[in-house]
């Protein structure tokens, strides 16, 4: 869709979405069963742009809960994902001021104008929830898995043990 008319006209996306739709996610799911919430909202803010656009940006909402998988104990880990996000649509081909880089409230979000700034709004979902991904997931409370006990058994059963944690 083109971005900048859907934030300027206040267009409004919103859905379940399915796991398996993320293409970019897919390696971090334990399983790509679930479904996620997710709301694009347009907004305009008034002032003309330099680049000759209104100010225009968009407003991402997506909740649910991810299969990760954890990173201690390697079976799957529900991880509650929340995410609100204004982003303000910059002119892909203008540079933005020192000012606005400064700005720490502000978030950016490039797009061409006219057909080169179609993006699709599940990319831009998708992004946002890669953005919002948790570098090391992990249950409150679980226990490594005992490797050492493991392995005085069969080094390759102890393995195959372990992936088909992961896969199951
Ligand atoms: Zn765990």
């Amino acid at each position: 869709m083109d971005l900048w008319r859907f934030a300027l006209d206040g267009g409004l996306l919103e859905g379940a979405l399915a796991l398996v739709k993320l293409p970019r996610l897919q390696d971090e799911l334990a399983d790509a069963k679930g479904e996620i919430f997710f709301r694009v909202q347009g907004e305009t803010i008034g002032v003309e742009h330099p680049g000759g656009h209104g100010k225009a940006a968009l407003r991402v909402s997506v909740s649910g809960e991810l299969p990760l998988i954890c990173q201690r104990c390697l079976s799957p880990v529900a991880i509650p994902l929340r995410i609100e996000s204004r982003l303000e649509l910059a002119d892909a081909e203008s540079a933005l001021t020192q000012e606005e880089l400064e700005d720490e409230t502000l978030d950016f979000l490039p797009v061409a104008a006219g057909k080169a700034g179609f993006r699709s709004a599940l990319e831009l979902v998708e992004d946002e929830i890669l953005l919002a991904l948790p570098t090391a997931p992990r249950h409150d409370d679980c226990a490594l898995p005992v490797v050492e006990a493991i392995q005085t058994e069969h080094p390759f059963a102890a393995l195959a043990a372990l992936k088909g944690r992961v896969t199951d």
